[in-house]
């Protein structure tokens, strides 16, 4: 339980700083609304424009800077706070790159405007996660205001969250986080703290048959009902999977789903196509051996394969392990605590459905991480996203709190 009588977890700013910072920090998380960085060669946006406003803003406070190039047109921004007394190192992460905003005409207000209605600030990338990115570093400057503390923090503002996490995986690689013993990903979790996420792995099985004409079967080897064969089989090992590891109390089921089926044209009805693919959306709970699933799934459709004649190769397109940060590591315990502090309830600890940048660096950098960041899960993609300007200057406040616990507390 919280220590009420603990002073580390205070973060004390003169009113007339603390409602500068509260200004600002609304609006900053404006203008990256504005900024579209929704990666699109076509149209020739990318992250740089969100990037250069993360950078400046970072400077002008006095911070060390690094922007790295990922790809082109895609810089990675990772500031570092002035460090006044060794201690532990803990960093904030949040993506610069949105989501398209899909079809305009659904949108009550011009997706890209930054438009404030109300208690409201709309727009692509509001929630997911423009929001976060002000939150976090505005959180660390409202830290760093209220006084000296000993270790340092990290602003990570990466891109490529929405793509393949190039971002994620090039920070984790470029040695930029070494000595990181904490990171809060500030992705909107409509409040909940999410020290677990699912595991995610893309398969590929590519079937090889034999082509032949469709008036002489006899002669050819179908990929298609291997396929189909494979395709029932991920059913049954679905089930069985379910049945052994059980339903994670905060992650749900773990799902094997197919999601793509190809082979033969019907320009062609009357070829029997010499191959075919099928890919595999595996989304898997704490406990699950990645490695041993493949390997079984592989295995499987190799003899499913073999009895039909034909061969089959799965391949691994992306493998994303699931996370399972303890609740009591103090990444976590940092968030509850101020969380409780600023809102006077004591959070919900959840689970994220999908992956996170976070899922990187805990597997890259066995780096304990956790999911908690302004805006409602649901509303991210949607038409009309919003966040609510309390939310943003709430979170600010609780990262502010949370980091001062995380770097003072023994
Ligand atoms: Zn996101």
């Amino acid at each position: 339980m919280l220590d009420a009588g603990a002073t580390h977890d205070v973060v004390v700013l003169e009113k007339e700083l603390e409602e500068a910072l509260e200004k600002e920090v609304v609006d900053l998380a404006q203008e990256l609304v504005r900024c579209r960085s929704v990666y699109d060669p076509e149209r020739g946006t990318d992250e740089r424009s969100a990037a250069r406003l993360v950078e400046a803003r970072m400077r002008s406070f006095g911070w060390s800077v690094e922007v790295t190039e990922v790809a082109p047109g895609r810089p990675n921004v990772i500031a570092t706070l002035p460090v006044h007394a060794a201690g532990r190192t803990l960093a904030f992460e949040g993506h610069l790159d949105v989501v398209t905003s899909g079809d305009e005409a659904l949108w009550s207000v011009s997706p890209f405007s930054g438009e404030i209605v109300g208690d409201r600030l709309y727009g692509r990338g509001a929630a997911d996660m423009k929001a976060g990115v002000a939150a976090m570093i505005y959180g660390a400057r409202a830290l760093e205001l209220a006084g000296p503390f000993p270790g340092t923090v990290k602003i990570c503002a990466l891109v490529d969250e929405e793509g393949t996490m190039a971002g994620a995986k090039h920070a984790a690689a470029s040695g930029a986080l070494d000595g990181v013993t904490g990171m809060i990903v500030c992705e909107p979790e409509g409040d909940e703290i999410c020290p677990s996420s699912k595991g995610a792995i893309r398969l590929r099985l590519e079937v090889t048959g034999r082509m032949s004409h469709g008036a002489m079967p006899e002669l050819g080897c179908s990929p298609l009902p291997v396929l189909a064969a494979c395709v029932e089989h991920l059913r049954r090992a679905q089930a069985r999977l379910q049945e052994t590891h059980g339903t994670h109390p905060r992650l749900g089921d773990l799902y094997l789903t197919p999601t793509t089926l190809a082979a033969g044209s019907d320009r062609q009805m009357n070829v029997i196509p010499a191959s075919g693919s099928l890919c595999i959306d595996v989304r898997t709970i704490p406990g699950v051996d990645h490695r041993a699933l493949v390997d079984e799934l592989a295995s499987a459709f190799s003899e499913i394969a073999r009895r039909e004649g034909a061969q089959a190769a799965l391949g691994v397109i992306d493998d994303r392990p699931p996370v399972d940060t303890p609740e009591d590591d103090p990444v976590v315990r940092c968030l509850v605590d101020a969380h409780e502090l600023e809102t006077g309830s004591r959070p919900t600890i959840g689970g994220v459905p999908g992956t996170t940048d976070g899922t990187i660096f805990t597997r890259d950098l066995q780096l304990p991480t956790v999911v908690y960041g302004p805006g409602d899960k649901w509303i991210a993609h949607q038409a009309d996203e919003f966040v609510t300007v309390g939310e943003i200057v709430r979170y600010a406040r609780t990262y502010a709190r949370a980091a001062r616990q995380f770097l003072t507390e023994r």
